[in-house]
């Protein structure tokens, strides 16, 4: 194993940067590669595209004549572009993307061949589901799911395949992947919110949610994590001692990019442009060898979409150059994990972005609505929220110091509180004129300015307004954005349709005017949802006692999370908006359980191997060395041998204590795992994992980074910290 260290090391540092040249503007190459509406414009004949155009916009479904146009100058477009296959894409479950390609080329008898793509093939495929997470949905007899085309996310071309972006479902009709729920969730949250800005503005036909994430990322030399079979395995360090140098001296953040990277950066953002992609800022995060990628916000599913496609490529453009990319949550221990934020507002189909004050008091009373609706939302539904970004890897970073805790709470900065608190002081019922005016001018009237010196932000908080957007920081990494985006959309499409009723209520039983219901409800909100606002540190024990005396919820671990996912009152949410059944809730849960168990049984047979046969037979070679060296002390010395071998045989016995201590924790850590694998409850198999099997990692652990500091550098099988983090 040493050997392969050493062999790595050498290879890394003959790796040069591979050069990239920009010849086109990067606004030429955007969307070169997607069917996008301008391309459809070209390819399409004018029904079709009204067709499409109406199916993106409004909903509406396209028929059958429709689809076989659209396949057909597809074809037409892919084939022009030298593609020769085609792929239904989707999302399933396992929390990467899937394809199959098929080859346009058809035969048609005779000897001869075409190229064929059928309206049929468009619209709709059979992928065998069996061998996708379902969750229990699929019978055993019916391993048939569906794929079908999602019109508003583009297709595209990505090397010689022609992808559709599609949902995946069951034969029965259950989402077997992200797509869909989140499909439904945007539109609910679209017809709650259309119908509270008709209060403000009857134009309003449609709302859309946006997201920009942030997407953070280690570049680690490939050769130097093929050397370590954890990276390898689980994609993250189970054992190794930090570097001496690690990100104390914090001069890797927005510092210049190391040009291996900046490489890399660059053709990453170049096959970005072709698939339309709209990726802007790159740079160095905190920890070395750490970045950071941001795009420009778009409409949320196909900002997922990208999102995943980008993690696809990611590894494939990183693979040319020479990397492997990390994007989990925590790859190294010691120094920070990666996160990604999700940046997150709702539009009119006005131009109206309602999570920004506005110009006038009238439109900032909408954005007032839709500022403490999501609040409102967040409180109600935090268990939920903290649930949809759980997972065995994000847990390394939830609580950890460094990431946003696992309790849910929302920072919207000192300005706009103030303003909550004028607002939380208005006249029950109707208004005197002087209070209106008032309010209009003085609380409401005054947002904009107010909101230019909102510059204090808090790093702290997992659920931060900042100034246009909330940005949900707590979302991991490696996470697919659909879950947590399905989540907030749902819980906040929920929670206006709440509003609106009241608002009705009190216009129609009480004689309210509009924007005395609008205040009166909103001064009831404000009042009730006090518990999840938070401006302090985060990260503080005070904060988890004061937020246990708020009755917020403090769920440390993934098993424990997940269950606000089939609580009675998130089933009947998902239901009643219509975004998922209470089979797929459940289904969810489950996959969601057994991904979470079968990581920690993986990481834990893999720190077993590693321990047991890396480590301890490399310190037992050493301990020989040791061992050879005291016997030939003795021969030499004889009588004061003793006082010549002390060290040597001090570090014999510390060498035997450790691998003592490795050696019974990993028989403690595989019988726990034995055991817990003999339950059958999923819940209580997972909390087994959690809190029998896991806490163990860290002594076998602890025992390893010991006798790395111990052992001769020359003879250390694994490569290193100081190794794996400081390539350029
Ligand atoms: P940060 O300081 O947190 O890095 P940025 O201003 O760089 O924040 O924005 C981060 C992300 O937020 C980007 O992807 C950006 O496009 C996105 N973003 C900006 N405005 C909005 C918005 N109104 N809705 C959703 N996302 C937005
Ligand atoms: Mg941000």
């Amino acid at each position: 194993m040493s050997t392969l260290r050493f062999h790595a090391i050498k290879e890394s540092l003959a790796n040069k940067p591979i050069l990239v040249e920009e010849k086109e503007r990067r606004s030429d190459l955007f969307g070169k590669n997607v069917f996008n509406e301008n391309t459809m414009r070209q390819y399409l004949t004018k029904d079709a595209f009204v067709g499409v155009m109406n199916a993106v916009q409004f909903g509406k479904k396209i028929d059958r004549n429709i689809a076989d146009q659209v396949s057909s100058s597809m074809k037409d477009w892919a084939l022009s572009k030298g593609v020769t296959h085609y792929t239904h894409w989707f999302q399933p479950l396992t929390g990467t993307t899937a394809e199959k390609h098929d080859a346009f080329f058809e035969t048609i008898g005779n000897g001869m061949a075409i190229e064929k793509f059928g309206g049929s093939q468009l619209v709709q495929q059979e992928p065998d589901a069996s061998s996708f997470p379902s969750g229990g949905i699929r019978n055993t007899f019916e391993a048939r799911g569906y794929t079908a085309w999602d019109p508003t996310s583009p297709a595209f071309i990505y090397g010689t395949t022609l992808c559709i972006p599609t949902i995946f479902v069951a034969y029965t009709g259950e989402a077997l992947d992200y797509k869909t729920p989140l499909l439904r969730a945007l539109n609910a949250v679209d017809n709650a919110a259309t119908d509270v800005c008709k209060y403000f503005d009857k134009n309003v036909k449609k709302v859309t949610s946006s997201l920009g994430w942030e997407q953070e990322y280690f570049l680690i030399d490939k050769m130097l994590a093929a050397s370590r079979p954890d990276i390898t395995l689980t994609g993250r360090t189970l054992l190794g001692h930090s570097s001496a140098k690690g990100q104390q001296l914090d001069d890797h953040y927005f510092g210049s990019i190391p040009n291996r990277a900046l490489n890399f950066m660059r053709e990453l953002e170049t096959e970005c442009m072709f698939l339309g992609i709209p990726v802007k800022t790159r740079h160095n995060e905190v920890a070395p060898n750490q970045f950071e990628l941001a795009p420009i916000f778009e409409e949320a599913n196909l900002a997922v979409d990208h999102n995943s496609l980008l993690m696809d490529i990611m590894g494939r453009v990183a693979s040319r150059h020479n990397f492997k990319v990390l994007f989990h949550e925590k790859p190294f221990a010691g120094i920070n994990g990666s996160g990604k934020h999700n940046n997150w507002s709702l539009s009119t189909d006005t131009g109206v972005n309602l999570l920004a004050p506005g110009k006038t008091p009238m439109s900032n009373l909408q954005f007032l609505a839709f500022f403490i609706n999501t609040i409102k939302a967040v409180h109600e539904n935090e268990e939920l929220l903290r649930a949809s970004i759980a997972s065995a890897s994000n847990d390394h970073r939830l609580g950890a110091n460094e990431a946003p805790p696992a309790i849910m709470s929302v920072f919207i900065g000192q300005q706009l509180t103030k303003v909550l608190e004028e607002l939380e002081g208005v006249t029950k019922g109707k208004l005197s004129p002087e209070e209106k005016t008032e309010l209009k001018l003085n609380v409401v009237g005054k947002i904009p300015d107010v909101l230019l010196d909102n510059t204090d932000r808090n790093r702290t908080s997992p659920f931060a307004f900042t100034g246009n957007k909330f940005e949900f920081r707590a979302v991991g990494s490696l996470a697919n954005c659909g879950n947590p985006m399905t989540v907030l959309n749902t819980i906040v499409a929920k929670q206006l349709i709440e509003f609106k009723k009241e608002v009705d209520l009190l216009i129609e039983k009480k004689g309210l005017k509009k924007d005395e219901a609008v205040f009166n409800v909103l001064r009831e909100y404000i009042k009730s949802t006090k518990a999840i606002l938070f401006e302090g540190n985060g990260y503080g024990k005070e904060w988890e006692d004061e937020a246990k005396k708020r009755g917020l919820s403090n769920n440390k671990s993934t098993p424990e999370a997940l269950k606000a996912k089939i609580s009675k009152k998130s089933i009947a949410l998902f239901e009643e908006m219509n975004v998922m059944t209470k089979i797929e809730s459940q289904a969810r849960y489950e996959i969601e359980m057994e991904a979470y168990i079968m990581h920690i049984q993986i990481e834990g047979r893999v720190l077993g191997d590693i321990a047991r046969n890396h480590i301890v037979p490399t310190a037992v070679k050493y301990q020989n060395i040791l061992i050879e060296n005291v016997k030939g002390l003795k021969e030499i010395f004889e009588d004061s041998f003793k006082t010549v071998s002390q060290e040597q045989i001090n570090l014999i016995k510390i060498i035997s204590s450790h691998i003592e201590g490795i050696n019974t924790n990993v028989t403690k850590m595989t019988d726990e795992r034995r055991k817990a694998n003999t339950i059958e409850n999923i819940e209580e198999k997972a909390l087994a994992y959690c809190y029998q099997v896991k806490p163990l990692f860290d002594d076998i652990r602890k025992h390893c980074d010991k006798l790395e500091l111990l052992v001769d550098d020359e003879i250390w099988p694994l490569t290193k910290y100081r190794e794996l983090l400081f390539t350029r």
